[in-house]
């Protein structure tokens, strides 16, 4: 049944800040867009690190929060991603509160404050301001609820004295650390097969090597991150997803247990305002001349995102794989993104052109969705990103997933093992298998069983946004619940 929407009048105003990862702000910038088209008045709060185009944005207000940006550029590799955290809320906090303050003065009809989850350090701010904090989750409900799991699952272990399951063996350091004993760090490494695939309670899909693993230089920094990001998503007046209740309702119900705060689902975001311009990178439009010379269904795009980053052998394990399968690629290949070297300097000479006779087309950044939307791509070889992830099972194209950190691995199990929409390398990067995966994927049976599921799912999608779909219905339920603040 529909749902009658009341009307933000222009002067509502929502302020939205993202992570300044690629990955967090396109889906901010899409979220913003979405809400902007139901009459709110957006401005978007940003570091100067990584700070979105604002050009690109006339409809918006940006608003940077003061900070020279060098401190965040030194930690923004991954190695350092719990410092990042805890440098931005922490540092950050003030400079926020100041610009929220000032914001609010100028213009009393700030409504609300929605930030991605990493930002919990908002969450005093917010309060002390008496302004409705949202929080947006970038990443899908499934793996969520993994990247929560040792802090739920320890707490609930505890207090009902059933002692350490193996999600905790994991993390034992921390375990051992807490009781006063000698440390002794277990890692995936150190655990045979069956304990590593062994499934975990109360996470009935998945198993244990899929769960987040806690740095062994650093166990108690991350669990203390995850525990103050759970505690500040509880706090937060609801949640924001980009995904759809067909694709996750399971998934949903599960998560209330520890979450029952009003959650939206309203993606694919990008399925209401597609191909925005919120890459922070140019992206080679060559791409798409040179898939239209190529018949449907005819080249698997290649594309591992904008953090994964590889050794020169392994990137020489794709390259070998790609070369030997026979088909037709279009890989992205981003500068920087190779140890030790700027861009393509480790690929054999003649690569293209002698190894690979023309089937392949090597660019330093894609116009992905018009990539996966286009009729001669076939299929995916994706590091299992959540947002490409969607943008793969909107477009129909089936995938091969090569996950390596964070949600990616628990998107590759879903894409393999529950929708069934792909499938994914198990050695990490060795070129026979990559080679025989290819070949399946793209020109097998089994191509074709992904290819039907992935097909029925996008069906799904096509009317989840549309008036009355689950997506549209809960959007209005969310612009509605702002309204009532
Ligand atoms: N992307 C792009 N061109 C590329 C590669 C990626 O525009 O050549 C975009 C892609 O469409 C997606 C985002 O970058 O929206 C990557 O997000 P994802 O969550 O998949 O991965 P992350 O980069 O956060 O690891």
């Amino acid at each position: 049944m529909d749902t009658i929407t009341r009307k933000a009048s222009k002067g509502h105003r929502l302020v939205l800040l993202p992570l300044p990862y690629q990955g967090h702000i396109s889906p901010m910038l899409q979220l913003a867009n979405i809400l902007h088209s139901k009459d709110f008045s957006i401005t978007i709060l940003h570091t100067s690190f990584n700070s979105p185009n604002p050009n690109n944005y006339p409809h918006f207000m940006f608003l940077p929060i003061p900070d020279t940006g060098n401190e965040m550029h030194s930690l923004s590799d991954l190695k350092n991603i719990l410092q990042l955290l805890n440098y931005i809320n922490t540092e950050l906090v003030d400079p926020i509160r100041a610009c929220l303050e000032r914001l609010m003065k100028e213009d009393e009809r700030v409504v609300c404050l929605i930030t991605d989850v990493h930002w919990f350090g908002t969450q005093s701010v917010a309060d002390g301001l008496k302004l409705p904090r949202i929080v947006h989750r970038t990443s899908n409900i499934s793996s969520f609820r993994s990247f929560v799991a040792p802090v739920l699952l320890r707490d609930k272990e505890i207090r009902s004295a059933r002692g350490v399951n193996l999600l905790n063996k994991l993390n034992k350091i921390t375990w051992q650390k807490s009781k006063g004993k000698k440390v002794v760090p277990i890692t995936l490494k150190t655990m045979d097969k069956s304990e590593a695939s062994a499934s975990v309670s109360r996470l009935e899909t998945f198993e244990v090597k899929d769960l987040p693993k806690f740095l062994p230089s650093d166990p108690e920094g991350k669990y203390k991150i995850l525990e103050v990001m759970v505690k500040g998503t509880q706090e937060a007046r609801a949640i924001i997803w980009n995904t759809f209740k067909e694709l996750e309702e399971h998934e949903l119900e599960a998560l209330r247990e520890d979450f029952p705060n009003p959650h939206f689902l309203i993606g694919p975001f990008h399925k209401f305002f597609p191909a925005l311009s919120s890459s922070l990178r140019t992206q080679d439009q060559t791409s798409l001349s040179w898939l239209d010379k190529h018949p449907p269904k005819s080249v698997l795009y290649v594309s591992f995102g904008s953090l994964v980053r590889f050794e020169e052998s392994q990137f020489l394990e794709i390259a070998w794989g790609l070369a030997n399968s026979k088909q037709s690629f279009l890989w992205v290949v981003r500068p920087g993104s190779v140890e030790g070297s700027e861009w393509l300097e480790p690929l054999p000479d003649g690569f293209l052109e002698r190894i690979v006779e023309g089937r392949g087309y090597i660019v330093k950044w894609a116009p992905q969705q018009d990539v996966l939307a286009h009729p001669a791509t076939g299929a995916f070889w994706t590091h299992s990103g959540w947002n490409s992830t969607l943008e793969s099972i909107c477009e129909g194209v089936p995938m091969i997933c090569s996950s390596s950190f964070g949600d990616q691995l628990l998107n590759a199990r879903y894409v393999s093992d529950v929708w069934r929409i792909g499938v994914k390398l198990e050695n990490g990067f060795e070129r026979g298998e990559i080679e025989n995966v290819i070949k399946k994927v793209m020109a097998d049976e089994k191509g074709l069983e992904f290819k039907n599921n992935i097909i029925n799912i996008k069906r799904k999608v096509n009317l989840c946004v549309k008036k009355g779909g689950s997506s549209y219905s809960s959007l209005e339920d969310l612009v509605n619940y702002i309204l009532s603040f």
